[in-house]
């Protein structure tokens, strides 16, 4: 095993390589399997040579480590619906933070150990040349970063996990003394860890951990729910600067190069979803929420007094069979009420009547980045048929009919035409343009925005009240049994 240990940085190099393709791979639906592989085998070939590599590893405690880690893995992968995916992810990332300041704590303490066994057997070490390695200032540097950068990720991920699972003590905070309470702990973690860097006090230290920890949750609380999402993206982003921060204490490569990639491919993220709603990723963090009362607020009683028309599954599926293209714009609803695989029948029973069926979707759809995706994908929806906003808005004109299932947000013209609405300016699904429209929900409620939808309300629309999966099923139905 001499030869993993000597050729470590090789296997570390394949490792990297492996996961730049993991990333390509899942940049597309049809390569997103192959660099899922991509991703294990460059995990697998980073943890076996690690292991090889280390300095007397503790093996009991590592094997036990890694086999408790992966039995609960394993479980939650298993058990976790596609609802609850954003919340397991924000957890994720929690104990991405959690191991970033363990480290940086351990390795104080262990590099405090070595000091005091050096002063005790200085006169004995120094006559045998022995040197005692300080640890450098670039090192504190690190240890500072890592440790409060893995501090904020931890408390902020556990309190978005908090806010996503909708438990109690995950309360958005407001009010004006938040700011300025925010600015201070900020300031005072700043400086206890410019005074342990310039020092190595480590009673700097301990404070600025837990300062961090506490900068984590008042930074994040005030964050309204319908940001949550880009949180987490942000969050995720952070989580792998905290590893590239764990890699240049522990010295390793490997986990530098992984934790820069997560990094910087999270604040990727973030910033297309910042774009897709229309959003300053600095407004999303500091400009306290877009709440739905708020928001709700914005609505006036006029509109609860408009008429919209309604129609049956059966009108609809008639309807549909007729038409000669459809577009389909799946939104949160599809994925509360799992109705990809009812929608996944319906298009193909209007394939078979010579309809030419796609789907439109949204960056935002849903309530994660490729929600929408996922759950299409699940349903085994060809890939071609599955069309990106840019690439599917000019045919909306030319669409016999566009259905809307759940969705409801991403489709409001609002976006569009009115500059009071606090959507203004985010980029829709453009399906108000298409001659007919249909929309499944259950009643006339508001969407995450807590807004009135004026498509809704459209000439050309239908409204097709009840369960997505049922009046999908429903419209099934109504074409197999209506013949052509
Ligand atoms: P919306 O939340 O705007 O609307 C979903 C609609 O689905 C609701 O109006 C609801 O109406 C309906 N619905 C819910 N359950 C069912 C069901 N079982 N059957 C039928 N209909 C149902 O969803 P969109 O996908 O249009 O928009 C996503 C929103 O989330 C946007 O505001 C976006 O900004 C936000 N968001 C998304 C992020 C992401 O990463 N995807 C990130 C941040 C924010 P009813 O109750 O009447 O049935």
């Amino acid at each position: 095993m001499e030869f993993i240990k000597e050729y470590a940085d090789w296997f570390y190099l394949i490792g990297a390589v492996l996961f730049i393709l993991t990333l390509r791979g899942l940049s597309g639906p049809k390569t997103a399997i192959q660099g899922n592989r991509y991703g294990m085998i460059a995990m697998a070939i980073a943890v076996i040579t690690t292991f090889f590599v280390a300095d007397h590893p503790v093996i009991w405690m590592i094997v036990g480590a890694m086999v408790l880690g992966a039995v609960v893995g394993i479980a939650r992968a298993k058990t976790v619906p596609m609802t609850q995916m954003p919340e397991t992810v924000a957890l994720m990332h929690s104990l991405v933070g959690l191991a970033a300041v363990l480290i940086a704590i351990a390795a104080i303490l262990h590099n405090n150990q070595l000091t005091a066994a050096f002063a005790e057997n200085e006169a004995v070490l120094t006559a045998a040349g022995v040197e005692h390695a300080h640890m450098s200032k670039v090192h504190l540097f690190e240890l500072f970063v890592g440790c409060f950068v893995g501090a904020i990720t931890f408390t902020a991920s556990v309190f978005a996990y908090g806010k996503l699972a909708a438990k109690k003590w995950a309360k958005t905070i407001s009010g004006g003394w938040v700011k300025p309470v925010q600015a201070l702990i900020f300031l005072a973690m700043l400086a206890c860890g410019i005074y342990f860097f310039t020092t190595g006090n480590m009673n700097a230290f301990w404070a600025m951990t837990v300062l961090a920890l506490a900068f984590g949750w008042v930074w994040i609380a005030p964050v309204g729910g319908g940001d949550m999402p880009v949180v987490v993206s942000l969050l995720n982003s952070f989580s792998g600067w905290a590893a590239a921060g764990i890699g240049f204490t522990l010295e390793n490569n490997m986990l530098i190069v992984a934790g820069s990639l997560v990094g910087s491919s999270g604040a990727i993220l973030s910033y297309i979803m910042c774009k897709a709603m229309n959003r300053s990723i600095i407004n999303v963090l500091f400009g306290g929420a877009m709440g739905g009362t708020a928001v709700a607020a914005a609505d006036n009683g006029e509109k609860a007094q408009r008429n919209h028309r309604s129609g049956s599954a059966d009108d609809a599926g008639f309807l549909m069979s007729n038409a000669d293209s459809v577009v389909i714009v799946p939104g949160y609803g599809m994925a509360q009420g799992r109705a990809q695989n009812a929608v996944k029948e319906l298009c193909e029973i209007l394939k078979e009547q010579g309809v030419k069926v796609r789907f439109a979707i949204h960056p935002v759809a849903g309530r994660m980045p490729g929600h929408m995706n996922v759950l299409l994908a699940e349903a085994d929806v060809a890939y071609e048929d599955i069309l990106e906003m840019d690439e599917i808005n000019s045919d909306f004109p030319a669409t016999d009919v566009v259905l809307v299932i759940g969705a409801n947000d991403v489709v409001n013209p609002a976006a569009k035409d009115d500059p009071s609405s606090p959507i203004y300016g985010m980029p829709i699904l453009e399906a108000h343009k298409a001659r007919t429209i249909m929309v499944i929900k259950r009643s006339m409620a508001t969407g995450y925005a807590g807004l009135d939808n004026d498509l809704f309300y459209n000439d050309k629309t239908m409204m097709i009240f009840g369960d997505a999966k049922k009046v999908v099923e429903d419209m099934t139905k109504a074409i197999n049994g209506g013949g052509h």
